[in-house]
């Protein structure tokens, strides 16, 4: 049982405890139980003055009569038309019993929906709280799958000696760097591609191909600054950027804190969105070799 089908068994067991305790006030109030006698004879009790009190039950065509007497515990009731009624009446008071009226039976149906009117209040209440509770459950499931959409990135650079290492925006200390039209950084590159994909927005060939002269040795940090404008435009928001880069040397994760700094910059989020794994290839193939590095990054945007 989840916790929407237990709350509302708890609700229904007690709104049936309320409904009881109700209905067991209002049988307790309706009075002692009377012995039925005759119009006459209840009249002779008067007449000996043995009725310390009355309650007279107005009713639709007749009226009922409810009364305790002097010297018992004992009550007894009767029925009357409504043209002895005055005369009664003026007979208990000659007699001393104190007499009221009251609408009794109509009343009861007015008294119960009174008394329940607060109940039914509240259980409606509940189940109106737990309908919009449910209602925005389901809204914040729609809303979280339908916004949320995730790409992948992956690039990959030759080596060559006498070239700068740029990863991550930032230069590293090595003989090596990678070749290529721009400065050849394969982290900034993949993150391009993610970002790029999860909008729906293309490649990075598509918006900086290598055949144009202005991205001669341009800073990757740029293509992510353009695909951040992108982004903006199709109203996407970086929630998360997930990235690992192979290379054999150097070791890189010294470096990360500040890679992460410059890349956040170039995208204007938090460094915290962004995390970054280093890899070997284990000393398989060209990676493995020293003769290249790549990088493979899933990127989650969401729509603000
Ligand atoms: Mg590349």
């Amino acid at each position: 049982m989840n916790s929407g089908s237990a709350a509302k068994t708890l609700l229904f067991w007690f709104s049936i405890l309320l409904l009881g305790v109700m209905l067991w006030k209002l049988i307790s109030a309706s009075g002692p139980s009377a012995d039925s006698v005759s119009y006459s004879e209840f009249l002779q009790l008067v007449e000996k003055n043995e009725i310390r009190d009355a309650h007279i039950y107005l009713e639709s065509n007749s009226v009922s009569v409810n009364a305790s007497l002097r010297h018992s515990q004992k009550h007894v009731g009767t029925t009357l038309s409504y043209g002895d009624l005055q005369d009664l009446k003026q007979r208990l008071i000659d007699s001393g019993a104190s007499v009221e009226y009251s609408n009794e039976k109509k009343g009861d149906w007015v008294l119960l929906l009174l008394n329940g009117m607060p109940l039914l209040l509240l259980v409606g209440f509940c189940l109106f709280l737990m309908r919009q509770m449910r209602r925005n459950r389901w809204r914040a499931t729609q809303g979280s799958s339908a916004s949320s959409r995730t790409g992948i990135g992956y690039d990959l650079h030759r080596l060559e000696e006498g070239r700068p290492l740029i990863v991550g925006g930032i230069e590293l200390p090595f003989d090596k760097g990678p070749v290529g039209h721009s400065d050849g950084d394969v982290l900034a590159h993949a993150i391009c591609d993610a970002l790029l994909g999860a909008a729906g927005l293309g490649d990075i060939g598509t918006h900086f191909p290598d055949t144009d002269p202005q991205w001669k040795n341009a800073s990757s940090l740029v293509f992510l600054e353009h695909v951040r404008k992108l982004l903006d435009k199709s109203g996407f928001a970086i929630q998360h950027i997930d990235a690992v880069v192979i290379t054999e040397k150097p070791k890189l994760g010294p470096h990360f804190p500040k890679m992460r700094e410059a890349l956040a910059k170039a995208l204007g989020i938090t460094p915290e969105k962004i995390h970054l794994k280093a890899k070997t290839n284990e000393g398989v193939d060209a990676i493995g070799r020293g003769e290249a590095i790549a990088a493979h990054v899933v990127a989650t945007l969401v729509s603000p």
